[in-house]
């Protein structure tokens, strides 16, 4: 079996006991005391580090949440971010057992956290998409089951086809951050036309925000009229 198919199977395995587990009253994942049909009771809901006043369009914090000294200086590609959390404990854990653990029933809760960061109706939505050989190394794209998650709970249109990313980059992790632009160059293809759509890209954490912004003027090269960034979770330099 390839690899491939191997990562699928589980994946339909993972879904399955996922489900099962959410029809069960549960434990929350951070306290383990009784949280109904959540993932993660009431308190520690309210406990997790909710994002205040931040730039409108890059999503860092700023003192009355007006526009950051770099986006006025340098606007990127892309108009407004929401996120929902500072990628700080224990939302990088959650995060962390989404994507590598393969906790698919987390998903849901990345998208409820969006949804709860006070998001508006778009043309479309998009995942931000994963090279083919990391997909096929994972089995799935994180990014791309919150996107599902968010569609069916808003009911706005999931783009599934025809945006892609064409040049496997090295992760960006390993990069000091002046050269994340760089490395992302020329990474997208769009072959839709988006003719003045508004779209919102969904991503799980938004770090230096240069793969977002790269991906941004693909769109906008496209014809998106306007670029929204939908991310879980914003890294605070
Ligand atoms: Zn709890
Ligand atoms: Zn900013």
């Amino acid at each position: 079996m390839s690899n491939f198919l191997a990562g699928t199977f589980d994946t339909v395995r993972k879904s399955a006991l996922d489900a099962a587990r959410r029809a069960l009253p549960q434990r929350c994942e951070l306290c383990a005391s009784a949280s109904g049909a959540c993932i993660i009771c009431k308190d520690c809901w309210r406990a997790l580090p909710w994002l205040g006043r931040a730039c409108s369009i890059c999503a860092l914090p700023t003192a009355a949440g007006e526009l950051c000294g770099q986006c006025l200086a340098h606007p990127p590609a892309f108009d407004a971010t929401i996120a929902a959390f500072a990628y700080a404990f224990p939302v990088d854990r959650l995060i962390h057992a989404f994507k590598y653990q393969g906790r698919l029933s987390l998903a849901d809760w990345c998208a409820d956290a969006i949804l709860a960061a006070g998001i508006q109706a778009q043309s479309c939505l998009i995942a931000l998409p994963l090279s083919e050989q990391r997909q096929r190394e994972r089995g799935w794209n994180q990014a791309a089951e919150i996107a599902r998650a968010i569609a069916a709970k808003t009911r706005i249109a999931l783009l599934k086809a025809g945006v892609r990313r064409v040049r496997a980059t090295p992760p960006q992790a390993a990069l000091p951050w002046p050269e994340r632009a760089r490395n992302v160059r020329g990474a997208f293809a769009c072959d839709v036309a988006l003719d003045g759509a508004t779209v919102a890209v969904i991503d799980d954490v938004m770090t230096t925000g240069a793969t977002l912004a790269e991906f941004a003027r693909t769109l906008k090269a496209a014809g998106a009229a306007r670029v929204e960034n939908w991310v879980v979770a914003r890294t605070l330099p």
